[in-house]
């Protein structure tokens, strides 16, 4: 276990220079106070959780001290957003503070979001507020509990500066781990700018960093860009399969890990909605819920065209061709295990895509209808279950096919179809209410109930003693709540 002063620092991307990155201060916070961190995310690092409660670590990571051996940079890149193409974006109110090793030799970036204004701000003030704050800290560290990939989050700040946001608010500071914090639009701003050195630079960068087994094969970057197409595939797949809505796919908001990153008005189902959308200012549907895939290879394609460069196009549309194959293998895999199968059956696409037509025009909870479909025989279990459907001879034939499916199964013995269901199903998830009620205590200056959240979510398969309130269905408020896109 090491003290907050004992880090090891090797800021591989500050050395690629001022072409890539502005160093910046943060930009300190009033009154610097813990709101919460993560006993998971600190072991990252190495750190002892204890030290989250000393004084120094608030001011570390509220913006008064910074380590001797950081280098906190602003870094640049564009981006398509809501498919038009913005050639000035970059960290606008976040810095990479350096790059970190831990002792198994992995490599984390520390990002400080909420750090102040940066040459990359535009007309914004460089801050983000508690509310967003508490719900990226609370979305990273549940998603991983779920065993999506996503950016970390250490901790987050709260202080007594004002920001202004519909109304007058407080700033507050996450501290957002990643192994990288280089993003689709990374490519892209080298590509738009016509900078083919740095843009060389960037990918010989990437490659060493965060792909070295592609520079083994004949053409390195070929084999990344496969490489980035495979992840996003599974990426999207997980969130598709657990109701995950991310809400502002931009390119600039897409990670070349394949790892989920930037979270602003995302949500998870709760009644299941192929046509949701999370965000509000998305008029047009563009990231629904069921756009997700269609929009993962779309974002796909303008890295892609960002790497013309290095690879031939015929290859980059071949690569590009395996994102929907990939994603169906994967996403049909994981609903195969939530239903409980252990064998694939040629029909299982059919029989997942007519139950998802019976939630959808019945209103079902997406989560909690996984996971009492497990708790007892299948029998029982659809036998409860119906009584959440309106369309009951629907659901009944339905039923019927599950059943004699189930039966096929080599799998046999409650116990162990429980146990195994369980463990992909979750029983708690970040619902919209949950994160507000945490969020409106905590606004209030109790930081408990974020605590408690995050707690409960980070073993989100494990049934804990007190905490049914929090596996329930949402209050009818709770299903409709708008969440502000100004974060
Ligand atoms: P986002 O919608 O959070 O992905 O941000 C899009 C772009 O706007 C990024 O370049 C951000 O750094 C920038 N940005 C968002 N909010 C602020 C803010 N309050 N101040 C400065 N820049 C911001
Ligand atoms: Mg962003």
């Amino acid at each position: 276990m090491k003290a907050l002063d004992e880090l090891t620092f090797d800021n591989r991307f500050a050395r690629l220079g001022d072409a890539f990155s502005t160093h910046v201060l943060p930009e300190p916070l009033d009154n610097p106070r813990l709101v919460a961190a993560s006993p998971a995310a600190m072991a990252l690092l190495d750190l002892d959780p204890a030290v989250a409660e000393s004084p120094v670590f608030a001011e570390l990571f509220g913006g008064h001290k910074l380590w001797a051996e950081a280098e906190p940079r602003a870094m640049v890149y564009s981006g398509h957003q809501f498919g038009s193409y913005n050639p000035q974006l970059g960290d606008g109110r976040g810095l990479l503070l350096g790059e970190v090793y831990n002792q198994a030799g992995e490599h984390w970036d520390l990002h400080l979001k909420g750090a102040g204004q940066t040459p990359y701000s535009r007309m914004g003030d460089g801050r983000a507020v508690l509310r967003s704050s508490i719900r990226e800290f609370l979305a990273s560290e549940a998603l991983h509990a779920l065993g999506i990939p996503s950016s970390r989050a250490l901790c987050v700040i709260g202080s007594d500066t004002p920001v202004w946001r519909e109304k007058q608010e407080r700033g507050a500071m996450v501290l957002r781990l990643a192994p990288s914090h280089i993003r689709f639009g990374h490519f892209e701003f080298f590509y738009y700018t016509k900078k083919p050195e740095q843009q060389k630079q960037l990918g010989e960068h990437v490659l060493a960093a965060h792909f070295p087994e592609c520079l083994e094969q004949p053409e390195p970057y070929l084999a990344m860009f496969r490489e980035i197409v495979e992840r996003n595939a599974e990426l999207i797949a997980k969130w598709q399969a657990y109701g995950f809505c991310h809400g502002v796919m931009n390119t600039d908001n897409m990670s070349i890990l394949g790892i989920t990153f930037d979270f602003g008005p995302f949500a998870f189902l709760d009644d299941f909605d192929a046509h949701f959308i999370c965000n509000h200012s998305d008029d047009q549907g563009r990231y629904s819920f069921s756009n997700q895939v269609p929009i993962g290879q779309w974002n796909l394609s303008a890295l892609a065209q960002a790497l013309t460069p290095f690879i031939s196009v015929e290859a980059l549309r071949e690569s590009l061709g395996l994102f929907l194959p990939l994603y169906q293998a994967h996403y049909l895999d994981l609903m195969r295990r939530r239903l409980g199968f252990t064998q694939a059956e040629d029909d299982d696409q059919k029989l997942v895509e007519r139950l998802l037509q019976l939630m959808q025009s019945s209103g079902v909870d997406y989560s909690l209808f996984f996971r009492r479909l497990g708790e007892e025989t299948p029998e029982q279990s659809l036998a409860r279950l119906r009584d959440d459907f309106v369309d009951r001879s629907g659901f009944d034939a339905w039923a019927e096919l599950y059943r004699q499916r189930v039966a096929r199964d080599p799998i046999q013995g409650q116990d162990l179809r429980r146990e195994r269901m369980h463990a992909v199903n979750p029983l708690y998830i970040l619902r919209n209410y949950l994160a507000q009620k945490a969020i409106d205590a905590a606004e209030a200056g109790d930081y408990s109930e974020v605590r408690r959240l995050h707690q409960v979510l980070s073993r989100p398969f494990e049934e804990q003693p007190g905490m049914d309130s929090y596996a329930e269905r949402p209050p009818e408020w709770g299903k409709h709540l708008e969440i502000s896109c100004s974060s």
